[in-house]
């Protein structure tokens, strides 16, 4: 499967592929199942799109195009999807992005560790900022596998796995060739000259492709011995071991490597509801539950909107102003009329990204069942009455 890895590169040169002349259809789906058939879904978006692009004064060229993306897309729904999705482990795949622009012979499936807001985009340019948000809530994690003659790297992120070695140009045995002459254990040299080299190139890897932590993979009989190889800075950045060696298959790395890409997510998880458990019990900095908190967000106070994975609940949008709330029937800005939505914890996450607030999904359903399935920490608390501005 391709492009399962997406990076901040990738999205830039799919921005800067676009030319202002020609139209980009941008296609977001959940694969999950609790959602229901997601090949059904895809048509209703699509033929709805259709009726959109009948509106528009595009050109009919243009409109040829977007049509022939719209084919080309249901076509990929329709059959190459469902094998996708059915055969992806041990990778996940909840959702998926498509971009395509058949007038310059364009298409490209991302694979989504999360179902992302479902619809269908055609602009000049890809509508891409869903993928920007999963990049930046994501970390990204160098997995090496080393024993004391070979090192494999892998970057792992978002749920999917890449050999990371053919990304760098590397030639471990390169300075084996001359030990000093007064180091006459040679052997012994060579094996640390190997695991010296593997740190200078975990320390490459890392900053060519901004990994923020590293997984280590060893044999049980040499645990511990590359750590002694790192520098400081390097040893902050390891986020746990495991037991492995170079030549095991990717699978059973990745495998492996997710086990601990969990245990570090949880802790982050744990901390961050500690902290907004913290706020609220001092009444400070924090809102929890449905109406507060997109009460906050009105008012751009979210600094970061913590959400329980796959909460949904209906809302109210207003037309006009864009307005969130609970089941306003008027809107209270501007007295517009609102609209039904069915899952208005969409419309909140969009409303931050757009904000430029952070957006953390907490998976451990027990955590935020307390506070409502959605909360926030805030930028700055609501000022008086009486307060202008
Ligand atoms: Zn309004």
């Amino acid at each position: 499967m391709e492009n399962r890895m997406i990076t901040y590169d990738m999205l830039r040169k799919l921005r800067e592929f676009f030319d202002g002349e020609h139209l980009i259809t941008s296609f977001y789906l959940s694969t999950v199942e609790a959602r229901g058939d997601f090949v059904e879904r895809a048509q209703k978006l699509i033929d709805e799109a259709r009726k959109r692009l009948q509106e528009t004064d595009y050109s009919e060229e243009q409109k040829k195009s977007v049509l022939a993306d719209f084919d080309k897309i249901s076509e990929f729904v329709r059959d190459k999807l469902p094998i996708e999705v059915r055969d992806a482990t041990p990778f996940l795949i909840k959702g998926v992005a498509i971009f395509s622009s058949s007038a310059r012979g364009f298409f490209q499936v991302y694979y989504l560790p999360r179902p992302l807001r479902e619809r269908v985009v055609f602009d000049f340019s890809p509508y891409i900022r869903p993928l920007t948000l999963l990049l930046d809530e994501y970390k990204r994690y160098l997995v090496v596998v080393v024993d004391y003659k070979k090192a494999r790297f892998y970057e792992m992120f978002m749920g999917s796995i890449v050999d990371a070695e053919k990304l760098v140009d590397l030639n471990l045995r390169a300075r084996l060739k001359s030990p000093p002459p007064r180091l006459r254990r040679k052997y012994d040299y060579a094996i640390a000259a190997h695991y010296m080299n593997v740190a200078e190139s975990i320390d490459l890897i890392m900053s060519l492709r901004d990994c923020d932590l590293l997984i280590i993979g060893e044999p049980k009989k040499l645990e511990g011995r590359l750590m002694a190889y790192l520098p400081f800075r390097l040893r902050q950045k390891v986020a746990g071991r495991f037991e492995a060696s170079p030549s095991d298959s990717i699978e059973t790395i990745l495998k492996r490597a997710r086990k601990i890409e969990e245990i570090v997510e949880r802790e982050e998880e744990m901390k961050l509801v500690r902290e907004l458990k913290d706020r609220l019990s001092e009444e400070q900095f924090a809102v929890s539950g449905l109406k507060d908190t997109l009460d906050a967000l009105m008012h751009n106070q979210v600094q970061t909107l913590i959400v329980e994975e796959g909460y949904e609940v209906s809302g109210v949008r207003c037309p006009k102003c864009g307005f969130l709330g609970t089941d306003e029937a008027i809107c209270p800005v501007c007295g517009s009329e609102t609209l039904h939505v069915v899952d208005i914890v969409d419309d909140a996450i969009e409303e931050a990204i757009e904000q430029g607030a952070s957006v953390e999904h907490v998976i451990e359903k027990s955590l935020l069942e307390d506070v409502g399935h959605i909360a926030a920490l805030l930028r700055f608390e609501e000022e008086g009455e009486n307060a202008q501005g």
